[in-house]
């Protein structure tokens, strides 16, 4: 480690943190506090030939390597223990080209960051609902958002990505370059190298109608029968999670729905919701930029936390006793079980054009335990896991690989996957990264594929 630490110190523009030394500690504040160990050093970096240096240097030396982008990683993968740390949030920067309407994303630019530059235009993609998430991790696991219904997920507007490889070259993936690469980057998370540069396409969003609508946990039966009565009718322009939570101070049930249009076109996807009686009712007409981060002060940094997933076949009303028990047995208050109601164009593109393995669910349930004393560990993430275990018997299979656990197992993520898709991936992955240098993260270990009778081809 010594040896890559004077490397970097000698060829990289961006600065190398140490322990004891200015800055370190401030590049550790990350979304979580559960991070597993500390690394030895962090390279911020500034340009794409200082990531290749952290690639080569560490791949050579054997050393550890994490990507942080967002830093909002739930698993703690931002960090890896006594290895290096390749800081990106330098590197941020959005371009907007609006005659191609396609934009350009630097790897360590959050949505915020993305949303402000791309509205500048009248236009946007697929991205997350709380503004300082990264565009990089949450698109490299598939990436759920607002506008899923009416354009798909954000893997589903990736055009082109520039990915520093295991051996420190840089490619550009698309359609017709690396299709193989580019087909895994839309789901196969941080395994394939470093991405220095997202492309996307854009399309024309003005307006977003979205708020909380809130009811005491006690009504959760008959609110959610409301809306699943009709959920499988909705347009695409409409899309909205249900969350269990005691965050708000009492035990309750919010319904977050975002419609893409003016408050006109919202108001009769609304009317039956509203006309259940919410005892809160926030929604309203929004520019797209405060509608993508009203959610924002439900996100603080700096708590600990264990999160867990699983997609559901229906919601009936045995799920949704279930999750009003779990919501009233917490062992912290601020834990959230959101889930997502999935439909619209997301759902209908081919399931195997990108690696994703929820497309066909139409809930996706996500599982965030947070809290803020480390005596609480345990509690809250055996709260989780039995939470999680409940919920099977109603699952449709399939995951969303950036809502798993820290420790989940080869065999989870070969699930969230599922086996075709994993196949595929494994042998993609021995063919860029057979040493498994890329491995912080809810790992895809290097494979051939045995059904398909492939081999890994030279590139
Ligand atoms: C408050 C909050 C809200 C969220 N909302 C949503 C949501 O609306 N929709 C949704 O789909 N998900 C959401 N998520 C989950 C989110 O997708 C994941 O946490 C994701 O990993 C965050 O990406 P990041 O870049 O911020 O994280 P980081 O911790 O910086 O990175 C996570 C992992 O991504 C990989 N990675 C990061 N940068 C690169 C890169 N340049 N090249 C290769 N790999 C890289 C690495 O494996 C890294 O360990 C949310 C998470 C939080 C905490």
């Amino acid at each position: 480690m010594e040896k890559v630490i004077r490397q970097l110190r000698e060829d990289a523009t961006g600065e190398v943190l140490e322990p004891g030394g200015p800055g370190f500690e401030d590049a550790l504040r990350l979304y979580t506090r559960s991070v597993r160990g500390r690394p030895r050093a962090v390279l911020r970096a500034r340009t794409v030939e200082d990531v290749a240096l952290a690639v080569r240097a560490t791949g050579q030396a054997g050393v550890a390597l994490s990507m942080r982008g967002g830093g909002h990683s739930g698993a703690g993968f931002a960090v890896a223990d006594r290895g290096l740390m390749l800081d990106l949030s330098a590197m941020r920067s959005v371009r907007v080209d609006p005659g191609r309407a396609t934009a350009s994303s630097g790897p360590g630019a959050t949505w915020g960051d993305y949303d402000a530059a791309t509205q500048r235009h009248g236009l946007a993609s697929t991205g997350g609902v709380v503004s300082t998430t990264g565009v990089a991790g949450l698109t490299l696991g598939g990436g759920i958002g607002a506008l899923r219904g009416l354009r798909g997920l954000a893997v589903d507007q990736l055009v082109a990505a520039d990915v520093v490889l295991a051996d420190g070259s840089t490619v550009t993936a698309d359609a017709g370059h690396h299709p193989d690469l580019f087909w895994a980057l839309r789901g196969g998370g941080g395994n394939f190298g470093v991405v220095v540069r997202f492309e996307f396409a854009l399309h024309p969003v003005a307006r977003l109608v979205t708020g909380l609508l809130g009811w005491p946990l006690g009504s959760a039966n008959r609110v959610v029968r409301e809306f699943t009565g009709f959920a499988g009718a909705l347009p695409d322009h409409i899309v909205g999670e249900l969350i269990f939570t005691g965050a708000v101070g009492e035990p309750s049930l919010l319904m977050t729905p975002r419609v893409v249009g003016t408050a006109g076109d919202a108001e009769p996807l609304l009317a039956p919701m509203r006309a259940t009686g919410p005892s809160t009712d926030t929604v309203a007409e929004r520019s797209y930029v405060d509608g993508q981060r009203f959610l924002d002060p439900l996100a603080e940094w700096g708590m600990r936390h264990y999160w867990h997933t699983c997609t559901l076949g229906h919601l009936d009303d045995e799920v949704v006793a279930l999750l009003a028990r779990f919501t009233e047995g917490s062992p912290s208050p601020t834990n959230l079980i959101t889930v997502e109601h999935l439909h619209g164009r997301m759902s209908r593109i081919d399931p195997d054009s990108t690696p994703v393995g929820f497309r066909h669910a139409p809930y996706n349930v996500f599982i965030e335990a947070k809290w803020a004393d480390p005596a609480d560990d345990e509690a809250n993430r055996r709260w989780a896991r039995e939470l999680i275990d409940a919920l099977r018997p109603h699952a449709a299979g399939g995951a969303y690989v950036n809502y798993l656990p820290y420790d989940a197992t080869t065999a989870d993520i070969a699930s969230a996957y599922g086996p075709r898709r994993f196949d595929r991936l494994r042998a993609i992955k021995a063919r860029y990264d057979p040493a498994n240098l890329f491995r912080t993260n809810q790992n895809i270990p290097p494979g051939w594929s045995v059904s398909r009778g492939s081999m890994p081809s030279e590139r």
